[in-house]
């Protein structure tokens, strides 16, 4: 089959490699019908997260048809259509039954480096790193489901692919990072990065209630698309960020934090980040936190930041005098995506959000490489990339 294929920093490749197969009774295989490239996926391709082998297949964000079905498998038949969650879970262990699926006890199978990296194993993630499995992923024609009697999300008929497939990823991404801000009617939500995250969690923080929503970037088109979506907006190239938020709040700042830019933050007018840029070129800090440092900056005392954006491994400078005598929360975490789904298909089907209004690009998978790049470097006003393995329809 064809594959999208990671060969090193900058270099992922329209591949043919072997067919999956069944490996365990509870399995399935699928046949994808649509991925997508998500902002995690733009760390791996620049090269910034560690534990990914040359020919590993990309990709997390994916659906299609379950053409294959292992012995045990008693949740899904050949024929069913499904979101497939990039968390891969047991349902079973101690943190499942918590809901807390992104730290499932089970599914990492190379557990053992996890523990060594961060103390502990986090679930396995397909297409993700061999420090998250090592899982083949969905950019591909066909993918092995393990442990598909637990995660995969049914499609009630009548809903298209683009409606329901961020259902695996960005959408309940940006819906737990806007839950974790605990949003009150009278709180200024600011969310640093208009990515698709960053729209998602625009549209999840006023279905949630917040008094107003800023949203901070400098990418034009990005944050169009977030006023589209009810956001007040600050262009960190041409205003400060610190000065607008003040003036938006009457001199108090946000009561409520988002990164949701993660590990790869860009600054102007910045000493900090030129600071970052150098170490991490010389590898003596893996990633940039010019963005949580801002957070902690601006948010009002005994606020709440929230931090689905990404980060790999060690940060430097971060004021934590700042954060504690502030009072922060901080509440991070890969999403825990099946804590959501049922309640965000049912939303999707209601019509109070349709989450496709974020796809400026369709195509087909072997355009992936170019759109790497494309999607990386804001191109072409993209800002989310949909893949068709079968060819995009006229
Ligand atoms: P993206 O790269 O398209 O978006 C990031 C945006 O941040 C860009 O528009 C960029 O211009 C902006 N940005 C850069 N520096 C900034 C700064 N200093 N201030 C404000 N904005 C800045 O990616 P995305 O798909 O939206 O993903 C965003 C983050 O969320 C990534 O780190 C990704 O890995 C992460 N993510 C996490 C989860 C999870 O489970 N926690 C799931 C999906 C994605
Ligand atoms: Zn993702
Ligand atoms: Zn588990």
């Amino acid at each position: 089959m064809k594959a999208l294929c990671w060969h090193g920093k900058k270099d992922i490749r329209y591949d043919t490699v072997p067919d999956p197969k069944i490996e365990h009774p509870r399995d399935a295989v699928i046949k994808v019908s649509s991925c997508a490239i998500c902002g995690s996926d733009l760390h791996l391709f620049d090269g910034f997260m560690p534990g990914m082998q040359s020919g590993d297949i990309m990709g997390h964000e994916f659906m299609g048809e379950v053409v294959e079905v292992g012995s045990e498998n008693k949740k899904l038949k050949v024929g069913d259509r499904v979101v497939v969650p990039f968390t891969i879970i047991c349902g079973e262990c101690d943190q499942c039954r918590r809901g807390n699926y992104s730290v499932c006890e089970r599914t990492n199978r190379n557990a053992k480096l996890a523990d060594k990296a961060f103390g502990h194993t986090t679930a396995g993630l397909f297409g993700y790193t061999h420090l998250t499995g090592g899982y083949p992923g969905g950019q591909a024609e066909y993918v092995r489901v393990p442990y598909a009697d637990v995660a995969p999300v049914k499609v009630p008929d009548g809903l298209t692919d683009e409606q329901v497939l961020f259902l695996g990823d960005i959408f309940p991404t940006g819906w737990q990072a806007a839950v974790a801000c605990d949003i009150q009617p009278t709180d200024t939500v600011a969310i640093w990065g208009a990515g698709p995250v960053g729209q998602m969690a625009v549209r999840s923080a006023l279905l949630l209630g917040a008094k107003q929503v800023v949203v901070i970037d400098r990418v034009a088109e990005r944050l169009a698309m977030a006023r589209a979506g009810g956001a007040i907006t600050i262009n960190f190239d041409e205003e400060s960020v610190l000065d607008r938020l003040g003036e938006l709040t009457g001199g108090k700042g946000p009561e409520k934090c988002i990164d949701a830019v993660g590990m790869e933050s860009h600054a102007t007018r910045s000493i900090d980040s030129l600071y970052d840029r150098a170490k991490q070129a010389v590898m003596l800090e893996s990633d940039r936190p010019h963005v949580l440092r801002e957070m902690i900056y601006v948010c009002r005392p005994a606020g709440i930041l929230s931090i689905p954006g990404v980060y790999g491994g060690l940060v430097d400078k971060l004021p934590f005098g700042a954060l504690m005598n502030k009072g922060l929360t901080v509440r991070t975490g890969q999403t825990h995506v099946n804590r959501w789904t049922d309640d965000l298909l049912r939303r999707i089907q209601e019509g109070q959000i349709d989450p496709s209004f974020v796809i400026t690009h369709t195509v087909g998978l072997e355009d992936g490489p170019a759109m790497y790049k494309t999607f990386r470097d804001k191109e072409d006003g993209c800002i989310k990339v949909v893949m068709k393995p079968g060819g995009v329809r006229a």
